[in-house]
């Protein structure tokens, strides 16, 4: 809507009609909002998801939409398809090649979104990252957005467009097409809401908002109403894939509000804002949880060495080698005759094969699983981990190792142990209930 003193201009259109065209500036209400693989998998997911375009539209957004590529593993355009389509031929396929066939899934969903509202008299024009003004760095696969010029954008807005954006994508300045990294397509939204000023994010994935666990495997999960940036990237670093944890990081220093909603129940969802809005006592920590959520990743493998004698220079070059290999550590745990460490599992032969090579003895154990507990108050509140570690005892659950930060508690476990522990710890906290 234009507010008061906005220039508008009415601009004659091809039916005879004229389009109120307004000049950019804050008189135009933006709304950001991203479809995940399944929003917008089907045609008739594809109808709602124009449908909830018209309804912000009705509200008075100029709505700017990202979308993810079509359907899951398998479904024809999902991410998973393309990529496999040339590794089958050729599974030393280059990162490039790679980005550049994956990139093709948002592009053909873009598309074929904008046809969608097209056809239901919306006018709309789809865009690749490219073309929305997205810059990126050049690590293929796992690029980070430099800039940000969404001029292309704008002047859709200004016509009366709906711009449908393809996520997850960018070119480098010498014009190579990098992906953001998986789920990224949250990334472009968030970005594209800071870029355009835009009164929110709206992020419509198949679950109705960021819930207290996994629903996949915990039906007892709860809808998380608001929730602090802080924790978010916390739960979606330590593996709860809902939101690209970068998404909310930039979120977080552009102070951008994320929605989280499931398409279909838009009336339910997670509001995530910065710590400062959070309604309960803004100078109190006293009566709010521990504990706000609880996220796992699976697929880890722990890796133990003993040493008969304190030997820095050993335990450096142990590192040193680990890291130049390009292998990420996850939890690590250093003392003076014993180091513990854990990586994914995908790691885990190059690991040994280092650990060989330097004539290191250790036991590698496969099978492991992380479970975090987060929340943003639990630094002030005391007994946490006696909580923790009660409930997992109580089970028979035994801790291979742990991790923390001030707001998170990582706990290395059997990943044949995970459903339970991640019920056990849910029930502890009481995050089946409303506080
Ligand atoms: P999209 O394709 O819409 O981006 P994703 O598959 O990336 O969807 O993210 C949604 C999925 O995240 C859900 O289906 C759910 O299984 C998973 N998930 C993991 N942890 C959580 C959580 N704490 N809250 C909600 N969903 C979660
Ligand atoms: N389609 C990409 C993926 O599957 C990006 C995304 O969905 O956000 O990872
Ligand atoms: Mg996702």
């Amino acid at each position: 809507m234009a507010a008061a003193g906005a220039a508008v201009r009415l601009v004659p259109c091809a039916a005879g009609h004229y389009l109120i065209n307004y000049t950019w500036g804050e008189e135009m209400k933006i709304l950001v909002q991203k479809y995940g693989g399944t929003s917008v998998s089907t045609l008739e997911k594809r109808e709602l998801v124009a449908q909830r375009i018209s309804d912000a539209m009705d509200e008075g957004f100029r709505v700017v939409v990202v979308v993810s590529a079509m359907g899951r593993k398998g479904d024809p355009y999902a991410t998973d398809t393309l990529k496999s389509l040339p590794l089958e031929v050729y599974p030393d396929t280059s990162l490039r090649e790679l980005d550049l066939v994956m990139s093709c899934g948002e592009t053909i969903s873009a598309v074929v979104m904008a046809a969608t509202l097209c056809r239901r008299g919306t006018k709309s024009s789809a865009f690749t990252g490219a073309q929305a003004g997205f810059l990126t760095d050049g690590h293929y696969s796992e690029a980070e957005v430099i800039d940000c010029q969404p001029s292309k954008l704008k002047e859709a807005l200004q016509r009366g467009d709906v711009p449908v954006v393809a996520g997850f994508q960018g070119v480098d300045a010498d014009g190579e097409v990098n992906t953001l990294g998986r789920g990224g397509s949250d990334t472009t939204a968030v970005i594209l809401g800071a870029a355009l000023e835009a009164e929110k994010v709206e992020i419509f994935t198949d679950v109705s908002g960021i819930m207290t666990a996994d629903p996949g495997i915990l039906k007892e999960a709860r809808i998380i109403q608001h929730i602090t940036y802080g924790e978010v990237c916390q739960l979606a670093y330590e593996g709860a894939k809902v939101i690209h944890p970068r998404a909310v990081e930039v979120a977080m220093r552009n102070n951008v509000d994320v929605v989280v909603k499931n398409l279909e129940e838009p009336e339910r969802g997670t509001l995530i804002t910065g710590e400062a809005s959070m309604k309960e006592g803004n100078y109190s920590t006293r009566g709010r949880r521990a504990v706000t959520g609880i996220a796992h990743s699976m697929e880890l493998v722990q890796f133990l060495i003993e040493f008969d004698s304190p030997d820095k220079n050993r335990e450096l070059e142990i590192f040193e080698r680990i890291g130049e290999a390009g292998v990420n550590i996850d939890l690590i745990s250093v003392f003076p005759l014993l180091k513990a460490f854990t990586v994914k599992e995908e790691y885990s032969g190059k690991v040994a094969d280092i650990l060989d090579r330097l004539g290191t003895p250790y036991k590698m154990e496969k099978g492991c699983a992380k479970v975090s507990v987060v929340g943003v108050s639990m630094h002030s509140i005391p007994g946490v981990m006696a909580r923790v570690v009660k409930a997992l005892n109580e089970q028979g659950i035994e801790i291979k190792q742990t991790g923390d930060s001030n707001i998170t508690i990582s706990l290395l476990i059997r990943q044949d142990d995970l459903r339970e522990a991640v019920k056990t710890l849910h029930e502890n906290f009481y995050l089946g209930k409303d506080s």
